[in-house]
């Protein structure tokens, strides 16, 4: 991939006048987020990698200081341990295939393994033996989160609380994880879920190496949501009132790097208040369908070479993207101005969260230019 460095989003338009989708990385915005989370959170910090596995993403933040990472992957894996030598991958999936297992184990030698039943914890200890950490993804209460994960994954209480002992006696290490659903506005889910964690290590009553809260810490959108040291705040005094003497991990993905990437689409077409553009719910945009997340637009103009705003009074338009489907629209309606036209572009912002890792090629449409922009998104 080639690397091309940029000053602002003008100059992308400026000098690339893309009738292609492009991908904007801003490594400075990554890079403050990272160190943000790496200052104020009271433990070890691991970047889930599924949320924006774009190599240029991942080394903003390993230039910020990050060195663990969730991994749930193979792939993912192999990404973050041939870019980075020092780095250290824990496998946070609770479901694995065998060839995983073993090519994780016998190649990268990870150390740290989630389960979140038995027979997940037998297929580990066959394939990689128990010289582990095995960590027990716990279930949490359906919170305020956008999306639960809880729904597919954890285990209740008296399971999880077997499943530890059961590590245990066989000779691993034990750890204990939860993950409180993505995009949770509301700090008092993570006490909730520690209270919880507590109770189960108390009741397994081994040791406990660490506790691992996990992500869903929320970005703003457009609704306004707590500054991410509220919830640091939470979480500290969640652990002094437990009583928690071990380490805390947290798996932050979407705070981590939503503000710190862009799309920029192209109008392609414009029927009314219909605009037609080169990106959709197949490509980076995919999450706009899926949650009820609207990220910020901008509509920018190619002038004279020059890059502008689009200029007149805001009016809602549906926005449908470019594959032949008829389900490739947004649900939610965009603000844009009046005089926006084809050839013009949006700058579809803080779509560094779950786009370019969820895009297909459905139809023949891939975006495949990343491009790096220096300094901060405001600079036009
Ligand atoms: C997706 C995921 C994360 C990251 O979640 P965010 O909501 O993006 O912070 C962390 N841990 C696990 C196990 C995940 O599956």
């Amino acid at each position: 991939m080639k690397e091309t460095r940029f000053r602002s989003v003008a100059e992308v338009i400026e000098r690339l006048n893309p009738s292609y989708p492009v991908f904007m990385v801003f490594p400075e915005i990554l890079k403050d987020r990272a160190r943000t989370f790496l200052d104020g959170f009271p433990g070890t910090v691991l970047y889930a990698v599924k949320c924006n596995p774009d190599p240029h993403v991942l080394r903003a933040l390993y230039q910020a200081g990050v060195r663990h990472f969730d991994t749930a992957s193979l792939p993912e894996i192999a990404k973050v341990s041939e870019l980075f030598a020092d780095a250290h991958c824990y496998f946070n999936h609770p479901v694995k295939s065998r060839g995983a297992l073993e090519a994780a184990w016998e190649i990268y030698g990870l150390g740290h393994y989630v389960v979140d039943h038995i027979d997940e914890l037998n297929k580990l200890h066959e394939v990689v033996g128990t010289d582990i950490t095995v960590e027990v993804r716990i279930a949490t209460p359906k919170g305020a989160a956008v999306y639960n994960l809880s729904s597919k994954f954890g285990a209740a209480p008296d399971a999880a609380v077997e499943l530890l002992q059961e590590a245990s006696r066989r000779g691993s290490r034990t750890a204990i994880a939860f993950h409180v659903g993505s995009q949770c506005p509301d700090p008092e889910a993570y006490r909730v879920a520690m209270k919880e964690a507590a109770d189960i290590a108390r009741r397994a009553d081994v040791p406990i190496e660490y506790l691992d809260i996990g992500g869903g810490y929320p970005a703003e959108y457009g609704d306004p949501v707590p500054p991410i040291g509220a919830f640091f705040s939470v979480i500290r005094v969640a652990r002094d009132e437990l009583k928690l003497g071990m380490p805390l991990y947290a798996e932050p993905g979407r705070a981590l790097v939503a503000d710190g990437c862009s799309v920029l689409a192209q109008v392609q077409l414009r029927k009314g208040r219909d605009l037609y553009i080169n990106d959709g719910i197949y490509g980076c945009l995919a999450e706009i369908q899926l949650g009820p997340l609207k990220p910020p637009v901008r509509a920018l103009r190619r002038r004279d070479g020059v890059c502008v705003p689009v200029t007149g009074e805001e009016k809602s338009y549906r926005i449908f993207g470019p594959t032949c489907d008829s389900l490739d629209v947004f649900k939610v309606e965009f603000e844009l101005p009046d005089g926006i036209a084809e050839g013009d572009w949006i700058e579809f912002r803080r779509m560094g969260a779950y786009s370019i890792g969820m895009q297909t090629s459905f139809n023949g449409f891939y975006t495949d230019t990343v491009v790096l922009i220096d300094g901060h998104q405001d600079s036009l």
